[in-house]
């Protein structure tokens, strides 16, 4: 529940279902047949409709009083509950909604700013983005720091009341149609690298930033990378202390992780209870299984049902690792736990749709996209087990942060960043 509410002030859940239900029925158009979220292969004009089209969608749950449901009030949320955001999911099932909206611009960058933001930067931002305003992207990533964040090398020196960031950030999702970045920076080079870091919020289309787009395997270009020179960044829109930036991204990454359990995004329910993963859309499995003409092939069978046994695993470990560190009986470490689950099971499930639509996904005719997709989402399932961090590194941080295993030999641990050699020209001294 949010801080600003009091348990006497909330609108029962009940009541609160059978509004919401009334107002998705009457404002929300249904998602249909062949209704897609996730990283697309559009051509950019299709896609940049459906930028606008989901900021339509957010602002139409702004103007009807249900966006930001476990947001404050005065950061123009709802200040509900856990519980109400369940029934609304429930509700909003065959729907369509926001989807861009909710990773990461939610969750994990509106999280942040929550939880770190100044009073005037979570007023100037967050009901911006609950109104469907701004789009923001994580600058976290760059060419030599992604499994490696503290190690990143985009460095930021104060000027004034402004700060001048130089460098580049990379594998941005949706750089191009965002409007601001949530950036990692270096601040200081003479300590260790944990401890030179700040947090900043920018503008992502200003001069001084050139954004190039990156082809995928399967024809997406949702990537991009970001080059910096000389962007003037005021002091006003750093987010947490100075050189205290991997205090911030800590948490950051915890949000990350945490997406597909936090109560602050939407996530239709599904029909065999839980959620959608983000990025599932499309046909489900047992349709797909009736269009490859396969719902009495046992093989398809087992498929279908390994496909269930691994959500339904995959969402009672998220429960419990969401009640585990909700109740404080866990430490927050054990978010990774979900994140490998995820990228294990959506890997697997995307290899079992390629399975069932068999040869078909490999070479489809224009007009069987449902069997088509599973062969070009095939190409890229890995990407569930790399982006928000790889699944080695998760299993790293079991092993380390819950199972208390030794910790992973590092060169550069208590060494001033400026001293660290690096694989690329120049090292850490020519940048600092
Ligand atoms: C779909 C998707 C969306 C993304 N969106 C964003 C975004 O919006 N913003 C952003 O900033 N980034 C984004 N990323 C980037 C993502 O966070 C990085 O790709 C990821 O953190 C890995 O970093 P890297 O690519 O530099 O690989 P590296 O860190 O170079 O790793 C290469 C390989 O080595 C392994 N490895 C590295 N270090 C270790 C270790 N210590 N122990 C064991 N194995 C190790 C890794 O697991 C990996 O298999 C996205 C990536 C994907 C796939």
């Amino acid at each position: 529940m949010s801080a600003d509410v009091k348990p006497v002030d909330i609108e029962p859940v009940e009541e609160f279902r059978l509004r919401a239900r009334r107002w998705l029925r009457e404002n929300m158009p249904l998602a249909g047949p062949g209704y897609r979220r996730g990283l697309t292969t559009l051509p950019d004009e299709e896609e940049l409709a459906e930028v606008a089209e989901e900021r339509r969608l957010q602002r139409l749950l702004w103007d009807g009083g249900f966006a930001g449901l476990c947001f404050p009030t005065e950061y123009g949320g709802q200040g509900l509950t856990q519980a109400h955001a369940d029934a609304f999911n429930k509700e909003l099932a065959g729907y369509r909604y926001p989807f861009r909206f909710q990773i990461p611009t939610i969750v994990p960058c509106a999280a942040v700013l929550l939880e770190f933001g100044t009073h005037e930067q979570k007023l100037a931002h967050i009901p911006a983005i609950l109104r469907g305003d701004e789009l923001w992207m994580q600058f976290l990533s760059e060419p030599g720091a992604g499994s490696d964040l503290a190690g990143s090398r985009t460095s930021a020196v104060r000027q004034g009341d402004d700060w001048v960031l130089n460098g580049s950030k990379i594998w941005t999702t949706g750089a191009w149609w965002s409007d601001w970045g949530l950036c990692l920076a270096r601040t200081n080079w003479d300590v260790p690298k944990h401890r030179g870091l700040s947090v900043f919020m920018l503008p992502i289309h200003q001069p001084g930033i050139e954004i190039s787009r990156i082809e995928m395997l399967n024809g997406s270009k949702e990537f991009c990378q970001e080059f910096l020179t000389d962007v003037v960044v005021p002091d006003s829109d750093r987010i947490g202390a100075v050189d205290d930036g991997w205090t911030v991204a800590t948490r950051w990454l915890f949000h990350e992780r945490s997406i597909h359990s936090s109560p602050l995004t939407l996530r239709p329910a599904v029909a065999s209870g839980g959620h959608e993963s983000y990025g599932e859309g499309g046909a489900s499995l047992l349709e797909l299984a009736e269009v490859a003409g396969r719902l009495d092939d046992p093989g398809a069978r087992e498929l279908v049902g390994e496909a269930h046994v691994l959500k339904a695993a995959q969402r009672e470990l998220d429960r419990r690792v969401q009640a585990t560190i909700a109740g404080r009986k866990g430490s927050d470490q054990l978010v990774s736990l979900s994140r490998l689950m995820q990228g294990v099971v959506s890997t697997r499930l995307t290899t079992i749709g390629y399975e069932l639509a068999g040869a078909d996904a490999a070479a489809w005719a224009d007009d069987d996209e449902a069997v088509g997709a599973r062969g070009v989402n095939y190409l890229t399932r890995q990407v569930a087990c790399v982006g928000g961090g790889t699944t080695e590194m998760a299993r790293n941080a079991i092993a380390e942060r819950v199972l208390g295993m030794p910790r992973e030999l590092a060169l550069d641990r208590g060494v001033p960043f400026r001293e660290v050699r690096s694989g690329s020209a120049g090292g850490a001294a020519a940048r600092g």
